[in-house]
């Protein structure tokens, strides 16, 4: 999945939990035959929460123990507490069955304590009800280690399972899938047949449902009972005799559902036509928990299972599915019957189907039939992605030396959708702004939909073909699209310069990772909640990151072997990390333990600080956690293998330069002929470090630069300009300082390391400008003008040919006209005034677009005038930077209008809504009624997208990253503690919490010769 729809960094981070991975080690009731009654002795209740902290101490956690206690409990608090809320009194009570668990067969004493089961049933809701606290702790609610605990189902029958995961016990085969949608009532019916193969003998099938009304269920065509337990989007049938250890068995369910309202399961989405009538049509989105909205399913990323399916639909409209179409039926009652070819064997979260009335064009490449599917008012714009697909295909098959398995790939841009792309199977859904290309479409929006379709090419072979086997392990999907969607854009279209790009992504999670919310690359996951909120930087961006240094340090050829190797091995199945060091081990010939080295990468959080010091020929070095708020907590004695790589000032700009050393222990030394002025670690940015060379250090590489800036590559500068703000903001270099070493930047023409620098003092200068500290801003501005002003005066407001250029323009004049620079502003309104006057038939080039609309939505005539652009534009591109010149207004009472607008989702959809927050916070004016905002609408907010999601993670962010004061920490503190459940527990709470603190910190350090020195 791409988590969003443009280049907006999403902030995305959350909080450590670790509990019970893989298998459950309870009974398992399969075996124990929970049909049974239960003798009346045996049955004690208890909250879940004592279970599932005895769960959470795993073996392996030992060491852990303190923080487990206190996560899982933080945790289960809050799926207790949601179920208290909804449905206490009808479902929150669990019964304890001793795990000897003897189930004889009824007799006089069971049958009538099967009556008394009842009671104790009713009586365990009564009691759980009004059970003194049970404080989650370790001595609380922890009873005996070998009991499981089961829940009883609204209806008060006990469920007979009792843990998150679903038993592995049986698994399914083949579904077959009919829904029949009615589009006017937005519901819909739905038959799904499973055949399942029993792996252990058991007595029950557990499997997932959400949201939907059973009708009938049938076990080898005999009506069965469905016993459900919707906190856990459970069911489960009983069967009355042992289900056969290699046979399998067909299970029939039949149901109905509303089409969802949200963004996910299958959903209804809606567009205003150009004639202005409203069309309707409905999607799926599934990854990660919401196939189980759809059709009952093993909603789990490892029950892997062919996938027939038959839609119902009225004329007007067309069907897609992952498969091709196999035939169509008219019916007697005048609809028709589209039956699909039966799948691959894939997860559920991959199966996608759509009614709509698209317009599509097609081409035939690689013996795949490519289409691009649209709404009919944009099938003019579908043109750049059927061009772009099938190259980036071709290049895939042959990279990864297995063909794209399917015969068709559906690419298809749906009005009103949440994520940046999905790539379901052979039907990858995007947002319409991450595939639709219009004929005056800027370089830099081309860029953006050539990534988004080279990530979810990717996917169809990191994450259809081969599959993590759980959510902890996610980033073997999303780190590999990620990284595979820039390496694949460099090679087949170099002259969308996507380099600059990769290495803006890398610096993102540098950040991310620095803080102490942070988490592992794979990371123990269970609940829902921690399941989205694997969606997040760490996963994508720091997933990448590794990838590169890995290929980096071991040669692209050899990497590229060993990918194959694991492609191939694991085709078809579901892996985790280790499988993919031991593909990789086997084809790096050298004697570095891979799997050992990237282990200390991906199974802890964060990332080493390397502090180099030199003493004539030696070189000395130590490593340490990058912690930027190492003082509230005890610094970890973590090390990484850092494959360290330097060059020198005798040599320093080609490959051949690179020296390698891999740097495994707390502090080494090397040898340096003396000759040596200097040397520059982590060549290019290629690893995942950062590097303190100290004063002298320092110095003599500024100095070097000042010289002669092209003694390193453009990466090498941008990242000594990355690495000396991180400095600063960890308290071992002043601002003073960065500021100082920063003067060689007069010298400086290249885009990476000017945006690097421009990004870095915008965001002190935004921090300055919330703290209404208006000498200091107005100094800042000065400051920034200094180093920059010339260039920025000098950017031609024409075409612009090469991409880094058009990026460098777009940024230094975003930041002109924002800090209001005269020269910028008359330039972009006179060119806003062209525009009007040519009916807006005058091109603008793409990339100066918002930074023209912006300066104009300033004046009130103009915001409607645009307002009206926004509501009547078809080009997505267009009307997304339409959309942030609206929210950059600094009239109070539009920004209110504007949040709203996001939020009812009529004038704006309510997918834009993060854009628009974030749009708006980045304003003055804007950014506290944004925070009002956000904590006023938050039930809506937490309606609209889940907890946890990448949506609410970047409004967190955006809403609270700029605040430097006590008061505001304080408030955010207290406004998220009082959501308990509704939000309190997530990662970018905490990460929000630590960014305040951090900007405090930085205040107090920073302000007072900040002030004296600029
Ligand atoms: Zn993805």
């Amino acid at each position: 999945m791409e988590p969003h729809g443009g280049r907006d960094p999403l902030p995305r981070n959350m909080i450590e939990n670790s509990m019970f991975e893989e298998e459950p080690d309870v009974m398992d009731l399969a075996k124990e035959s929970p049909s049974c009654p239960i003798d009346s002795d045996d049955v004690v209740y208890e909250p879940r929460s004592s279970r599932l902290l005895v769960r959470g101490l795993g073996e392996n956690d030992q060491d852990d123990e303190e923080e487990d206690y206190e996560s899982s409990a933080r945790l289960l608090g809050m799926s207790f507490m949601n179920r208290s809320s909804n449905q206490r009194g009808a479902t929150s009570s669990f019964v304890r069955q001793q795990p000897s668990g003897l189930c004889s067969m009824p007799s006089a004493k069971t049958t009538v304590l099967g009556v008394l089961v009842l009671v104790v049933v009713a009586s365990v809701v009564m009691v759980i009800y009004f059970l003194p606290s049970c404080t989650f702790s370790k001595e609380g609610c922890q009873k005996s280690n070998s009991s499981t605990i089961y829940p009883v189902t609204s209806e008060g029958e006990l469920f007979p399972w009792s843990e998150l995961r679903l038993p592995t016990s049986v698994r399914p085969v083949q579904y077959e899938i009919s829904l029949h949608l009615n589009l006017t009532t937005l519901t819909f019916q739905g038959s799904v047949t499973i055949r399942v193969v029993v792996l252990n003998e058991t007595k029950v099938i557990v499997l997932h449902s959400s949201g939907m009304k059973i009708l009938k269920c049938t076990f080898q065509d005999k009506e069965v009972k469905v016993l459900e337990y919707k906190p856990w989007q459970q069911i489960a049938i009983n069967i009355s005799e042992n289900l056969k250890k290699g046979q399998t068995y067909v299970l029939n369910i039949n149901y109905m559902a509303n089409l969802s309202s949200s963004y996910d399961g299958f959903y209804n989405s809606s567009y205003i036509d150009t004639t202005w009538e409203k069309r309707v049509l409905a999607a799926t989105q599934f990854e990660p928990l919401a196939a189980r909205k759809a059709f009952p399913c093993f909603d789990e990323p490892a029950f892997k299972a062919t996938f027939l399916i038959k839609i119902k639909r009225e004329r007007e409209y067309i069907s897609l599915s992952n498969m091709p179409k196999a035939k169509t039926t008219e019916l007697p009652d005048g609809l028709f019957e589209d039956e699909f070819e039966s799948s691959v064997n894939m997860s559920t979260y991959l199966v996608a189907f759509i009614v709509a009335n698209f317009s599509s064009v097609s081409m035939n490449a690689s013996n795949t039939v490519v289409s691009v599917y649209a709404v009919p008012d944009k099938k003019d714009q579908v043109h750049y992605a059927l061009q772009t697909a099938p190259q980036l295909l071709q290049f895939y098959n042959s990279f990864f030396d297995i063909n794209y398995p399917l015969r068709k790939l559906d690419l298809v841009g749906i009005p009103d959708f949440l994520a940046g792309a999905m790539e379901n199977w052979g039907l990858i859904t995007f947002r319409e702004t991450t595939l639709l290309v219009g004929n005056h479409s800027s370089d830099i929006d081309k860029q953006l939909v050539t990534s988004v379709i080279a990530h979810e090419l990717a996917h169809q072979w990191f994450g259809n073909l081969v599959t993590m086997r759980w959510w902890n392990d996610l980033w073997l999907n999303e780190g590999f699209a990620t990284y595979m969607q820039y390496m694949s854009i460099q090679k087949v279209f170099p002259h969308l310069e996507i380099d600059n790009e990769f290495l803006r992504v890398r610096f993102r999670a540098l950040e991310k990772d620095a803080l102490n919310s942070s988490h592992p690359v794979s990371s123990v996951v269970n609940t829902p909640e921690q399941v989205e909120e694997m969606f997040d930087a760490v996963s994508y961006e720091k997933g990448a990151s590794i990838l590169l240094m890995l290929n980096a340090t071991f040669t692209e050829q050899v990497f590229r072997e060993g990918i194959k190797e694991y492609l191939k091995k694991y085709r078809g199945g579901n892996t985790d990390s280790n499988d993919l060091w031991s593909s990789l081990s086997q084809v790096i010939k050298q004697s570095v333990d891979v799997g050992q080295m990237m282990n200390t990468w991906t199974k802890q959080k964060g990332f080493p600080l390397v502090t180099v010091s030199r003493a004539g020929t030696q070189v000395k070095l130590m490593q340490e956690h990058f912690l930027l708020n190492a003082n509230n907590v005890t610094a970890s004695s973590n090390l990484w293998h850092i494959p360290l790589t330097y060059v020198n000032d005798t040599c320093s700009n080609s490959i051949s330069c690179r020296q390698v050393f891999h740097f495994k222990d707390k502090t080494a030394k090397f040898e340096v002929p003396t000759s040596v002025k200097w040397l520059k670690f982590n060549y290019r940015n290629e690893g995942f470090y950062v590097v303190d060379y100290g004063d002298k250090g320092w110095e003599a590489l500024m100095d070097a630069l000042k010289e002669n800036v092209n003694v390193l590559s453009r990466e090498d500068r941008a990242s000594l300009i990355n690495n000396l703000f991180a400095l600063s903001r960890l308290g071992k270099v002043s601002i003073i300082q960065v500021l100082n070493l920063l003067t060689y930047l007069k010298n400086e023409t290249e885009t990476a390391p000017l945006t690097e620098a421009l990004r870095q003092l915008n965001h002190i200068y935004r921090l300055l400008g919330k703290r209404s500290d208006l000498f200091l801003v107005s100094r800042m501005r000065t400051h920034i003008f200094d180093h920059f002003g010339d260039l920025m005066d000098s950017q031609s407001w024409g075409k612009e040919m090469s991409v880094s250029k058009q990026e460098l323009r777009s940024a230094l004049l975003e930041t002109a006209c924002t800090l209001n620079r005269l020269n910028c502003t008359q330039q972009a309104k006179a060119l806003f005034n062209q525009w009007m006057a040519s009916n807006r038939t005058m091109r603008i080039p793409g990339e100066l677009l918002k930074v023209v609309l912006s300066v104009a939505a300033q004046t009130e005539q103009d915001w409607n005038t645009l307002f009206n652009t926004y509501k009547f534009s078809i080009l997505d591109s267009e009307k997304r930077k339409t959309l942030q010149a609206l929210a950059s207004t600094q009239n109070i009472r539009t920004i209110m209008w504007i949040l709203q607008a996001g939020l009812d989702g009529n004038d704006i959809q309510t997918p834009e809504l993060p854009l628009v927050i974030s749009t708006v916070c980045r304003h003055f004016a804007g950014h506290l009624y944004a925070w009002d905002f956000v904590k006023e609408n938050w039930d809506k907010l937490t309606q609209k997208f889940p907890v946890g999601s990448f949506a609410l993670q970047s409004i967190i962010a955006s809403t609270t990253s700029q605040f430097s004061r006590k008061l505001q920490l304080e408030e955010v503190q207290s406004f998220f503690g009082s959501l308990k459940e509704r939000g309190s527990q997530m990662r970018s709470v905490q990460e929000a919490i630590e960014n305040i603190e951090l900007n405090i910190r930085w205040m107090e350090s920073n302000l007072a010769t900040l002030r004296k020195w600029l």
